[in-house]
């Protein structure tokens, strides 16, 4: 594979960057960690004739307290997120999902704001952060956007993110007490291998035990991620047992749209995610409590 012919910008600012994809729209394409856009430049997934690099633009950097909770800037890198306390005691579950993703090579360079923007269907942060209720903060010359996560995904490779919009940052709430989630993911190898299926969870409990909010998302089983309708209305009022879990993973297999493709069949694939519901809202559960 060779990387077609493309003239390589970096940009130090927003304004620059918006200048930048201002001045070629369709024909330029932003850079960050590169891990996927690298490959699918040479694969001729994408075409550009110009690639502009963010990772001159400070303000997309780091990671530190918000309001009530984290902002995760979008050129914070996997291992960043994997390795940095705030987010493990603010939102455990965004750094479980990153400690399993691609090796220590990828994480060193991929970056938050890439496997958002990417949209590819099994990316890993998507699910964990819809469950963990976060929002996105896209950038253009025009102002700031915040939406929800779940919002930001069209499709397969799809957002409704415009060709001058810089994701800038992901905002993700602190974890009340009574909060937890968890994350289950299956892959064929512990390294380098993306999601076969996967589910994220999140259960807010009341006082007495019983479920308050629950969220279920999907990921890799669908052109995106995927949030349990009915995760919600059959779990809200009762203590999760054995009853709730089989029937939140009846709802999680009913909402999922899985493909046939080399990793495994659209039966495996639904399967596996009535097995990778129960496991993630096991652990959920289990935080709530605030089990070990
Ligand atoms: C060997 C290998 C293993 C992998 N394993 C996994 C895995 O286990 N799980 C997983 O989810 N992914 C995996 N990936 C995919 C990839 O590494 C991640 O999705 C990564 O987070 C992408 O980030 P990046 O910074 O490299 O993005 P880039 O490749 O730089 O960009 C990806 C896309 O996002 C756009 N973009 C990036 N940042 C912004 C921004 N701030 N604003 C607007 N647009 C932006 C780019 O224009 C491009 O379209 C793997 C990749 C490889 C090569």
């Amino acid at each position: 594979m060779i990387l077609s012919e493309a003239e390589f910008h970096n940009a130090s600012t927003l304004e620059q960057a918006a200048e930048l994809i201002g001045r070629w729209g369709k024909q330029a394409l932003f850079l960050a960690g590169g891990t996927s856009l690298l490959v699918d430049l040479k694969s001729d997934r994408y075409r550009a004739r110009h690639v502009i690099s963010l990772t001159r633009i400070a303000a997309l950097r780091g990671i530190a307290p918000a309001d009530d909770g984290v902002r995760i800037g979008a050129l914070a890198t996997l291992d960043e997120v994997a390795t940095s306390a705030l987010v493990r005691e603010e939102c455990l579950v965004v750094q479980d999902a990153a400690r399993e993703m691609a090796s220590p090579q990828v994480r060193n360079l991929a970056t938050v704001g890439g496997n958002i923007v990417g949209a590819v269907p099994c990316a890993d942060l998507p699910p964990v952060l819809a469950v963990s209720n976060a929002t996105l903060n896209l950038w253009s010359p025009s102002g700031v956007r915040n939406m929800p996560i779940e919002d930001f995904f069209v499709g397969s490779r799809q957002t409704v993110r415009r060709d001058d919009e810089v994701l800038t940052e992901v905002l993700v709430p602190g974890s009340p007490a009574g909060f937890g989630a968890g994350y289950a993911r299956f892959g064929l190898r512990q390294a380098n291998s993306v999601a076969v299926a996967a589910v994220a969870a999140s259960l807010q409990l009341n006082a007495d035990g019983s479920v308050a909010r629950v969220r279920v998302c999907l990921s890799a089983v669908a052109a995106k991620p995927t949030l349990v309708p009915d995760a919600h209305s059959v779990l809200a009022g009762k203590v999760l047992n054995e009853n709730g879990l089989e029937r939140a993973a009846q709802a999680a297999m009913a909402a999922a749209l899985p493909i046939t493709d080399l990793r495994g069949s659209d039966v495996y694939r639904r399967e596996l995610v009535g097995t990778l519901t129960r496991r993630a809202l096991l652990t959920a559960q289990a935080r709530a409590r605030g089990e070990k």
